[in-house]
């Protein structure tokens, strides 16, 4: 199978099952594993912050930074179809016990009036706190411009506000922009970045930022039970991603392009790229029937509603790949 549902299914390579076999190991809780104590480094570098985190996923990550910046009944704003609201169980809410406050701009940063509206009136003593704003970028593959994101750690920094950046992609943005990862983590208090996704690692992500915000994340991750031993076994994995596949997204970028450039040669139908992904809109409740068509023809994808399929691009995919999954798709859509 052609297996475009995510990034996140990655198998290592074969110069990354070297470097898992042969790394130097100790117990992380005891803050002695030294792949780890690097790969926290060198990520905390890459994105110019002075310390790093590992954690277990993604999710982790997450629930670690926005326990280390916000408490119970703190208002956190939040993108309606961010990751954070929409595929962690409601973690801010469990875990935190904060107050998730809402923005929606198809931009994926709050405007400027909707800031203002909400940071306004917080000395009034019926509002809960407004404490922190979570941002994610990449978000749904779009890369937030860096003017805008600025403008809104800027809004952030003057208000007395945290910002929590989510880049499980930030690499793909850094690859798409041009910019620095560092660049794009300028002004957030934390950032986590995934190592499984584009980076093609097996496992991990991290969290980074101040070392006060770190050590709380690391008391928290404690909490939930990520304090794991002999980790450099899975972190040299992640460190290897980290050195060696960072250069190599926009690869992934452009067959991306080369893919929806395709698949609206085929079909006729709407494809767009954006970074790593292709997203496919279906005529309504289609969205279903087309996945499962693919299947049988060997391409897999997901589907994100009832008329939309999104094909992720990532480390295993090759060119013949594009090439048979547009073929594949021809046939697909064909068969209908
Ligand atoms: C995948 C993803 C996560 C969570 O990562 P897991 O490792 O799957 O828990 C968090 N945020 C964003 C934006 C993601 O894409």
């Amino acid at each position: 199978m052609i297996d475009l549902r995510s990034d996140t299914v990655t198998r290592p390579t074969p110069a990354m099952r070297r470097a898992i076999a042969e790394a130097e190991v100790g117990d992380d809780v005891f803050a002695d594993d030294p792949t780890v104590r690097t790969l926290e480094q060198e990520t905390a570098e890459a994105l110019g912050k002075p310390a790093g985190l590992y954690v277990s996923s993604g999710t982790m990550a997450n629930a670690v930074a926005l326990m280390a910046s916000a408490g119970s009944g703190d208002e956190v704003y939040l993108h309606a179809h961010s990751h954070i609201m929409t595929h962690e169980q409601g973690g801010v809410a469990v875990l935190t016990r904060a107050l998730p406050r809402i923005f929606d701009e198809p931009e994926g940063v709050p405007r400027a009036e909707t800031l203002q509206r909400w940071v306004h009136g917080s000395a009034d003593i019926h509002r809960a706190q407004p404490r922190l704003i979570c941002l994610e970028n990449t978000l749904g593959g779009n890369v937030i411009p860096i003017s805008e994101q600025t403008r809104v750690t800027d809004f952030a920094a003057e208000n007395g506000l945290r910002l929590h950046l989510d880049g499980a992609r930030l690499w793909n943005a850094a690859a798409a922009s041009n910019v620095s990862a560092a660049e794009l983590a300028r002004g957030a208090d934390t950032v986590s970045v995934c190592f499984s996704k584009g980076l093609g690692a097996p496992v991990g992500s991290a969290v980074v930022g101040d070392i006060e915000t770190i050590a709380r994340a690391r008391r928290a991750r404690k909490l939930l039970g990520g304090g794991m031993r002999q980790v450099g076994i899975i972190a040299a994995g992640a460190l290897h991603a980290l050195r060696h596949h960072r250069e190599r997204l926009p690869e992934d970028h452009e067959r991306a392009r080369e893919l929806a450039a395709a698949f609206a040669d085929i079909t006729g139908l709407n494809a767009s790229a954006a970074t790593n992904m292709v997203f496919v809109r279906t005529a309504a409740n289609e969205a279903e029937s087309l996945r499962q068509a693919l299947a049988d023809h060997g391409v897999g994808c997901t589907t994100m509603g009832s008329e939309l399929l999104r094909f992720v691009v990532h480390l295993d995919v090759t060119d013949d790949d594009i090439v048979a999954a547009s073929t594949a798709m021809g046939r697909a859509t064909q068969a209908r």
